[in-house]
């Protein structure tokens, strides 16, 4: 193994200043364990420590590098975005480029509005559905991520469609007791709790497809039967694409699922609003909520639900986005798809060698493993938290002194990028078996 000082003089110093050393909890490696690896630059399929190690990466910044690290056209996008300055603090020409290249993709989005992080989108969406209903509750889905709003980061109550208990200290029992937490892939919990509380409920948030609990793939229909009864109770469908958007298809999952992956063909089902961030902003602070133009006209300068943001549809952020989004045409979706579909079955393969019980998830070019899971496979967040957790961190660290950055946790997707070459995957490929003996032993 080489060394890691670097980083962990690094890592020592930002403990004294920072929480954990961090500014998001998973980077610490709490559940991986060692030193997380302080990165100095990113380009194409790779990330540079600070010791000058190099790593394939398979987290692509938890999403947004769609295209690979550091894309010529982006870069260059956003370098002319610098030389014009900033942030202007009003509106600029490329906010609406965007929202277009977003409705060209997903016409359902009738309107958008810019913000700067998914949590941001989400929050925005619970709070425009509340008030564009009249109504309170929420439901969501346990183990499914939304982002960090007191709402949302709510744990399941004791039954299926009891009141929510608070997911995080700080979170009041009240606010928690707005949102009902229900089994993922459960058609008759939603019938059951719409049966109850269907007066009440402002909406239904879900991930497009789950991949924060571990990816877990939609039921059949699960989401077009959200989309159903949401419409018959009155209430809103918050289609969650923040992670899946514009990553897993030119659509998101929505297009995979809704029979429009190219947002042209007519679509099957259609939530009322989206969320989307990530590839959106390609690896700059933008994400974004849209949908049903009668509904998002709900927002303020129109209508009576308050939203605002200093660096909204910042200047720079814009360019960024409008770049990725017009460089990620279709060849660049079926390079990922071919990738991820290599790697997972040179993954399971090297497991079964191995002799490691495992199931792999996927959701289109999203796929995470899940160990000990072979039998029932994993359909929602009680199955991912059964599986056999332990075996991760040996994976983890053989995969890291190999030269491979994977996601610090299990319950985390692995992310591809145009920019994964023969080289980027021959080095993946060759660290697998040694990795699944030690998630073997
Ligand atoms: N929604 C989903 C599905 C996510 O995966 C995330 C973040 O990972 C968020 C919302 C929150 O986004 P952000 O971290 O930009 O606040």
């Amino acid at each position: 193994m080489s060394s890691t000082n670097i980083s962990a003089d690094l890592f020592d110093r930002a403990k004294a200043l920072m929480p954990g050393g961090v500014n998001s909890p998973v980077r610490a490696f709490g559940s991986v364990g060692g030193t997380p690896r302080f990165m100095v630059s990113a380009k194409g399929a790779y990330l540079t420590d600070a010791d000058g190690r190099d790593y394939v990466d398979l987290v692509c910044s938890w999403g947004p590098a769609l295209l690979g690290h550091a894309h010529p056209d982006v870069l260059a996008a956003v370098h002319a975005a610098v030389d014009r300055g900033l942030s202007f603090g009003a509106s600029t020409p490329d906010e609406a480029e965007l929202a277009s290249l977003v409705q060209q993709r997903v016409p359902a989005v009738e309107r958008l509005r810019m913000v700067s992080t998914g949590t941001e989108a989400t929050m925005t969406a619970v709070r425009l559905a509340r008030g564009f209903t009249g109504r309170n509750l929420i439901i969501k889905f346990a183990g499914c991520y939304h982002g960090h709003l007191d709402s949302l980061l709510a744990a399941a109550g004791s039954g299926l469609a009891t009141l929510a208990l608070p997911g995080s200290a700080g979170v009041t029992a009240a606010t928690a007791a707005e949102t009902l937490v229900l089994p993922y892939n459960d058609p008759g919990a939603v019938e059951e709790a719409f049966a109850r509380h269907g007066h009440s409920i402002a909406a239904v948030i879900t991930e497009a497809a789950p991949a924060n609990m571990g990816v877990v793939t939609p039921g059949e229909g699960f989401n077009a039967g959200l989309s159903r009864i949401t419409a018959e109770h009155g209430a809103l469908l918050i289609l969650d694409e923040v992670l899946t958007g514009f990553r897993t298809g030119p659509a998101g999952y929505w297009g995979l699922t809704s029979g429009s992956a190219d947002g042209l063909s007519a679509a099957a089902w259609t939530p009322d609003l989206f969320t989307f961030g990530k590839v959106i902003g390609g690896g700059l602070p933008t994400a974004a909520l849209g949908g049903r133009a009668d509904v998002m006209d709900y927002l303020a300068p129109l209508g009576p639900v308050y939203q605002a943001g200093t660096l909204s549809g910042n200047p720079v952020a814009m360019a960024a986005g409008v770049a990725t989004l017009t460089a990620a045409t279709a060849d660049i979706y079926a390079s990922v798809d071919a990738r991820s579909l290599e790697l997972s079955a040179a993954l399971s393969q090297a497991l079964a060698t191995a002799g490691v019980d495992h199931s792999i998830q996927r959701a289109g070019s999203l796929f995470s493993v899940a160990f000990g899971t072979s039998e029932r496979g994993v359909h929602n967040y009680e199955d991912a938290q059964g599986q056999e957790s332990f075996r991760y961190a040996p994976f983890f660290h053989a995969m890291l002194d190999a030269g491979v950055y994977l996601p610090p946790s299990v319950f985390e997707a692995w992310f591809l990028s145009a920019a994964h070459d023969d080289a980027a995957m021959n080095r993946i490929i060759d660290a697998l078996p040694g990795a699944a003996r030690a998630a073997a032993a």
